[in-house]
């Protein structure tokens, strides 16, 4: 191909992305979320490239969603119309020394995003459980990592570049939009095609990672305060069998004099000798280096390293969200449910989080505690333990994950978020006909 030929040809394909599918798939093969439990009600995935190409491709339609990278768990993703993919679109735009942010395009991912930052002298506050993650689709469902002084990844969001229903651009800043920007943060897919997103960031730093083993229930009744505020973040695993918790993991920062000691006894739970995975029958091949040994804070906030399968692959999740204060009540009214829990369970996590100001965070105005579970990929097993627990959590004003399985009604839902109303008024400010809603916003969000 001369010069000529290809310029054309590259021109040619330029002009038909945006109406070209993403990728061809054989006949049957459907497009389905990460985990392979949601089969998408369409096929139809288009790439976009620029901010001009998703602004065409919204106008166009009459009904679309945007998928990330298909990491959640339920339909909030789902489209029976036209999916849009920011895939295409995953550099970084500005890295601003000054105001301490960066700028980036918001179908890139944490893995791609941290190592970038560490290189430049800087750091994201935390991540998630993996860095396969696109950051948009992160923070619209405000995701999060552990550590009681540690909001969750969507309160680093300090800038929103949002392309509203009708293809215009809406701007929103932490600075000049006070309360809609709070309100648009966690924004579910509801708002629009989130095209950019500013983040706080700091310098980089360098953490430990420990491993504890066995950590006996009544000592983490006796010390959880204590235990979670040993290190930067912290995560409990636990199988809730034997009434322990299998692993805990302490990430520790070893700037600004908080380096954890690394004692062969931690409230009576013992020292590792080798890297583990959080389940311990499993190999730690996937896992982020344990042992004290020090690396950059994007190698060790995860559990899982890029470029491996994380968790254990053929699995179902669930979370839920505790106020702080009810952590040890709730936690052991789980141990209560063992019997039922354990059948199905690969192993849970329990970690902390602090309160927010973002409408339609679980941490809205409250730290928390989460309680996540890692199912077997058994979905009539699991929605039959669901409400169970869902009932069991129910006096401590539970929340669910809004990205992964849940069974609470609508109603009770959406009577859980004060700010609610404010919200569908500022989705249907930005999407009056509702071309960014699916089966999940208006059956959870807009009660239709
Ligand atoms: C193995 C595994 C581990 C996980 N660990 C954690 C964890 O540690 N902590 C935690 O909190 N969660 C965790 N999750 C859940 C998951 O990361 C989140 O639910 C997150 O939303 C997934 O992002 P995504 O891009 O894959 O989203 P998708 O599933 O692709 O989309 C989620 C939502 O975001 C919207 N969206 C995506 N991109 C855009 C955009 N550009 N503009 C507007 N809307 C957009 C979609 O429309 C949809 O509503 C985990 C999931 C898996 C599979």
């Amino acid at each position: 191909m001369n010069k000529r030929t290809f310029i054309k040809f590259m021109t040619a394909a330029i002009a038909d992305y945006v109406v070209s599918p993403l990728f061809a798939r054989p006949p049957g093969n459907k497009l389905t979320n990460w985990a392979g439990n949601i089969e998408y009600s369409t096929d139809n995935l288009y790439p976009a490239a620029s901010l001009e190409q998703v602004r065409k491709f919204v106008k166009k339609q009459t009904k679309l969603k945007v998928l990330g990278t298909r990491h959640c768990f339920n339909t909030i993703a789902d489209s029976k119309n036209d999916f849009l993919s920011l895939k295409p679109m995953d550099g970084v735009i500005a890295l601003d020394p000054v105001a301490r942010t960066v700028t980036v395009d918001a179908g890139i991912t944490y893995g791609l995003l941290a190592p970038y930052l560490h290189g430049k002298g800087y750091a994201l506050h935390n991540l998630a459980s993996l860095p396969h993650i696109s950051v948009a689709g992160s923070c619209t469902t405000a995701t999060h990592g552990s550590g009681e002084k540690n909001g969750n990844l969507a309160t680093a969001v300090s800038g929103l570049q949002i392309v509203t229903a009708g293809g215009d651009v809406a701007e929103l800043s932490r600075e000049k939009d006070g309360e809609t920007f709070r309100g648009a943060v966690v924004g579910l897919g509801a708002l629009g095609v989130i095209t950019k997103i500013t983040l706080d960031v700091q310098p980089t730093f360098t953490m430990r990672q420990y491993v504890y083993e066995n950590l006996h229930l009544s000592d983490m009744r006796e010390n959880l305060d204590a235990i979670e505020s040993s290190a930067y973040s912290v995560s409990l695993f636990t199988d809730w069998q034997d009434e322990r918790i299998n692993e805990v993991w302490i990430k520790s920062r070893v700037d600004q004099g908080q380096a954890f000691a690394g004692a062969p006894d931690f409230f009576g739970a013992k020292l590792a000798t080798k890297n583990l995975h959080p389940i311990a029958e499993l190999s730690a091949e996937n896992c982020t280096e344990q042992m004290g040994v020090p690396g950059p804070w994007y190698e060790r906030l995860p559990h899982f390293r890029m470029g491996f399968t994380p968790s254990a692959g053929k699995e179902l999740q669930s979370e839920y969200f505790v106020p702080r204060q009810h952590a040890v009540e709730a936690i052991l009214a789980i141990q209560g449910l063992h019997k039922q829990v354990s059948p199905h369970l690969l192993i849970s996590e329990i970690r902390t989080i602090a309160a927010d100001e973002l409408w339609l965070s679980p941490c809205y105005k409250q730290s928390c505690v989460t309680i996540h579970f890692t199912w077997k990929q058994d979905w009539p097993a699991v929605r039959e333990v669901l409400p169970v627990i869902e009932k069991e959590l129910a006096p401590f004003n539970v929340r669910p994950h809004w990205g992964k399985l849940f069974t609470m009604s609508p109603v009770k839902l959406r009577s859980m978020y004060e700010r609610l109303p404010e919200f569908v008024r500022l989705a249907n400010k930005y999407d009056p006909q509702g071309k960014f809603r699916n089966d999940f916003l208006d059956r959870n969000i807009f009660g239709t």
